[in-house]
This record gives C-alpha cells, structure tokens and sequence, in this order.
C-alpha cells in the first residue's frame, strides 16, 4: 500500500520509504575515442561529445572528434548498452549558421542519442529537421527555473535539461516537483564562477568567448614563458600566473588568475577547485533527478576512466541502500586527486550562509 500526501505545489506524491528508486544515468565527459572507451570500461551509461570546431563549448585544441570517430564511438556505445550525447552547446554565429545546422545533421545522421544545445534558434532548426532526435538543453542554456523549462519544452519538446551550477539542492528539489522534464545535474568536475553560458571575459583579452568560439582561453593566445624555473602564463599577452618551480600549472583562464592587489597576490576572482556531491547523492536519487553529469571533456582518459569508476560505485551504492549511504575513504581520495587545485567543494549545492 502507497501512503499518497500532497506536497506544497499540491501534486500528490508517495511517502519517502515507498517511492520507487529511480537509477540516475551516469553521463561522462569524451574529449576523444581514447576517453570515450574509458568511459565505457567503467560504467557509464551516457557519454558526451563534439566535433572540433567552435560548434563545442569545450573547442580545445587536440581534443574532439571527427565524424569518423562519432561513428565508431556511437557503434563502440550502442555495442555497451550507453547513449551518446551531442554538444553542440554554443551559440551560432552570424553569417555562419550553416556550420550549426550541420553539426545537428551529422548528430542526426550519424545516430547520436540525443542533442545537448543552448541557442533556441538551433534547437527549432533541430526540432523542426529531425523532429525524433532528443533535445536535451545544456547547461549553457542557464535554465534555472520551471518557467524557463517549461518553455522549451513546451516550444521544442526539450526532454532534459542540465541545471546550471548555480541552484542549491532545495532549489533544485523544488524543481523537480515543479517539472516533467528530465533533470540532469553535475557530480563531479571543475567549477567557474560564470553564471553558465553568460561568461564574457576573455572576450576582453583575446575576443573569443566560450559562447561563440567554445572556448575561454583559446590556445592561439595562451602562451607559457620559462624563466629561472618559473613558468609564467599568458593570454594575449596578459600576465594570468606564474608558477614557482615544480608548482602544478592550470590551464590558464582569467578568472582563476593569480593578481597584485594592494600589495598582495592572490586568487582574486576564483580559486581553482572542482565540484564533488558524491555526498548528495541519496539525496539526488530521492528527488529523482534522470543524470548526474561529470565534467571534464578537456581532461585525460586516465580522469575519465578513475571519475567514472568512483561515480559509477557511487551511484550505484546510493541506489542500493540510500540512507545507509557514506562516501568511501578511497573515492574521495581519487577524486581529490583529479581535483583542480586539488581541493573540492560543493558549491552552490550547499550554501551554508544562508
Ligand atoms: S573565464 Fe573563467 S568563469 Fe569565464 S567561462 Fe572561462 S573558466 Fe568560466
């Protein structure tokens, strides 16, 4: 017998102890076919990617995939179980909306399981051309709450949504109860502090932007000089860090620059650090969210592989018994090891002030 209440938006639910689990999809980064069949090795249920052109928000050079590859990678998937997700997650450019139009052909025609993008004129163009192709809106979207969802859904038949790394977990608890639309949120991976898809900073130094070129630092102005072991970092000639010898150097992004303030020199904007909820998991799990997502397209297959391992354990541990749930010593090691600055943070999940 089901205990049926009414929450506080008036729709019915069942009681906590009785409400089915519902297996959240595991969704990893694949920077390459290298990450991709790492994912696959350990236990993911979705992976995403682009092509390598400023279609993709992480437009990095050296990384990404030709249609070729999608291919290989959606058969490699197909052939395992997982989907495959298509970013084309930036926004089209005037006078050169072909090449956006054509990257959600190939999704399309290359058997891509779904479509992750932000710009509402691409996502009519790929409602309208290939009306069975899912639309999931990504995170660059900045879809923060159930009007803006339900308006894409009710427009272009959006079937998911990556929250954007701003909603703390009540919030998106609320949301959850507010939408129908699938709700996929970040586990694990690096943070910044754009209120995500809006970031124009490095517009200013280098003109290119992670909206419209789907990069932040694109690799043409960044420039690393070695000098008496210290290495200083550059973009556009702007003087973003300079690392003392054998320090760990980021890839270099004004907003986690090191600057002289007043006299001191410090993170003035953001310090390195990468999101982990493995924590929240049960909590996830109970709202019902439909993926948790890891980042990280730009890192190594070794990340992919040891990110997937740990989420993949955990999930499926929450799922298995969700109030018994705590993090294992060993995951979070891992983890922490992954870890940008080597720190970890819950970020806007969890906002103890207020
Ligand atoms: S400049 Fe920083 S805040 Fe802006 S998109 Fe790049 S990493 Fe994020």
């Amino acid at each position: 017998m089901t205990a049926a209440t009414a929450d506080a938006t008036g729709r019915s639910s069942v009681s906590e102890s009785e409400r089915p689990i519902r297996r959240p999809q595991l969704v990893a980064p694949a920077g390459s076919l290298a990450a991709l069949r790492m994912a696959l090795q350990h236990g993911a249920d979705a992976v995403y990617l682009g092509l390598r052109d400023a279609t993709n928000a992480r437009n990095f050079g050296g990384l990404n995939f030709s249609e070729d590859d999608i291919r290989k990678g959606v058969a490699e998937a197909h052939a395992r179980g997982a989907e495959v997700l298509f970013a084309i997650n930036t926004f089209a450019q005037m006078g050169q909306v072909e090449r956006w139009h054509h990257a959600v052909d190939a999704a399309a025609g290359l058997g891509a399981d779904a479509v992750i993008m932000a710009d509402a004129g691409l996502i009519a163009y790929a409602a309208r051309r290939h009306p069975s192709l899912r639309i999931h809106l990504s995170v660059q979207g900045s879809a923060t709450h159930a009007d803006a969802i339900e308006l894409m859904r009710q427009q272009f038949g959006i079937r998911r949504v990556v929250l954007p790394r701003v909603l703390s977990v009540p919030q998106i608890a609320r949301l959850a109860r507010q939408t129908d639309v699938e709700l996929e949120v970040f586990g694990f991976g690096s943070l910044c502090v754009m209120a995500e898809g809006r970031c124009l900073l490095s517009s200013y130094a280098t003109g290119d932007s992670p909206n419209n070129k789907g990069v932040c630092s694109p690799a043409h102005a960044v420039r690393w000089d070695e000098r008496d072991g210290t290495m200083d970092a550059r973009l556009s000639g702007i003087l973003i860090d300079s690392y003392a010898p054998g320090e760990p150097a980021g890839y270099p992004t004004l907003c986690k620059g090191r600057f002289t303030v007043e006299g001191e020199r410090g993170y003035v904007l953001e310090e390195p650090t990468s999101l982990n909820a493995v924590s929240l998991l049960p909590s996830l799990i109970d709202m019902g969210i439909a993926a948790i997502k890891i980042e990280g397209r730009q890192r190594s297959p070794r990340y992919v592989a040891d990110v997937v391992g740990v989420l993949r354990a955990a999930i499926d541990d929450a799922c298995r018994d969700p109030r018994r749930f705590v993090p294992r010593q060993e995951w979070q090691a891992t983890l922490g090891r992954h870890a940008e600055g080597d720190q970890v943070t819950q970020g806007a999940y969890d906002r103890p002030w207020r």
